[in-house]
């Protein structure tokens, strides 16, 4: 397969799409992005890395930063985490308050945002700075010391991020937050406004593709069966509430974030990731969702 061929191909089709998508606005910071940008990279576990369009633009990773936080603390922390956060579909948008109210606090997965909060909180007490902690697992992952939270984005959904404070403090009223829900939020939002560009992100998920172990920094990440476990969680939880049409169309665990990444890999050969600021109504990147569904197609790979 001719991958740079191949995604510079895909960059050219999915133009027309760019101007379909919005931005999120409703973290003010976010919504300055022109939708009329587009990135993609592939890394394979044979070494190759290959880029189109804004690959060295570095965006906000958002909700792709709890497919990593997910990982680290399930690592550190193991089976036990399973007992505070479920592993299904929520069918629910991401900031759902509603389900969670009668399901008595437990979140129905980890990448909603009441599960990552979940995670957040497990993280805290497995390695206190969570936030940092995640920054230098990507940092090591990626190759790239620079990587580094936006404080401006951070401080931009904290002012705004009432939603994730009522999710907290409901959780924290079940006695499934243990710390304190001001440090919960200030590491969440820390890690949601990582920074990073696709090239970076493609790298960063070599661990997941590779059964857990990193071909970047030579780490066992991750078992063989806990890599198996977050890439079945992706496929099935790591799209919102559009993660049936992104198996069918795609057919590729995948995690997206409301920056308009997306970060999906194909287990035993490669990671790919996706920037698009423009997001489609359930809050993925529109011009993304096509450009993957166009990469699977038309080369043939997924995991099915
Ligand atoms: N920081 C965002 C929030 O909590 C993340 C949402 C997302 O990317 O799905 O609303």
């Amino acid at each position: 397969m001719d991958i740079q061929n191949l995604i510079d191909s895909i960059a050219h089709d999915v133009a027309p799409y760019l101007a379909q998508g919005r931005p999120a606005d409703y973290i003010p910071a976010l919504a300055q992005e022109s939708p009329q940008q587009f990135a993609m990279a592939v890394a394979t576990l044979d070494g190759g890395l290959y880029a189109t369009g804004l690959a060295d633009k570095r965006f906000s990773i958002q909700s792709i930063s709890k497919a990593f936080m997910l990982a680290h603390t399930l690592q550190r922390h193991g089976e036990a985490l399973w007992q505070r956060v479920g592993k299904e579909p929520s069918g629910n948008p991401f900031n759902s308050l509603v389900q969670l109210e009668y399901e008595h606090g437990i979140p129905r997965n980890p990448f909603i945002n009441a599960g990552a909060l979940v995670v957040t909180d497990i993280a805290i007490s497995e390695f206190g700075d969570s936030s940092s902690a995640l920054r230098s697992l990507l940092r090591e992952e990626s190759g790239e010391p620079a990587i580094d939270f936006d404080y401006v984005i951070a401080a931009s959904e904290a002012e705004h991020g009432h939603r994730n404070a009522a999710l907290g403090h409901f959780m924290k009223s079940c006695n499934n937050i243990n710390g304190g829900v001001d440090q919960l939020l200030a590491h969440y939002f820390r890690a949601c406004s990582i920074r990073m560009n696709v090239r970076e992100l493609a790298r960063a998920g070599l661990f997941l593709a590779n059964h857990g172990a990193s071909p970047v920094s030579g780490q066992q990440r991750l078992s063989r069966s806990q890599a198996k476990q977050i890439n079945a969680i992706m496929l099935t939880c790591g799209t919102y509430d559009a993660a049936g049409e992104f198996a069918y169309r795609v057919g590729l665990p995948c995690k997206s974030g409301v920056g308009g990444g997306i970060l999906a890999i194909l287990p035993g050969k490669m990671s790919i990731a996706v920037w698009s600021p423009g997001l489609d109504a359930r809050g993925n990147s529109l011009a993304g969702l096509e450009a993957l569904d166009r990469f699977t197609t038309r080369s043939g790979e997924s995991v099915f």
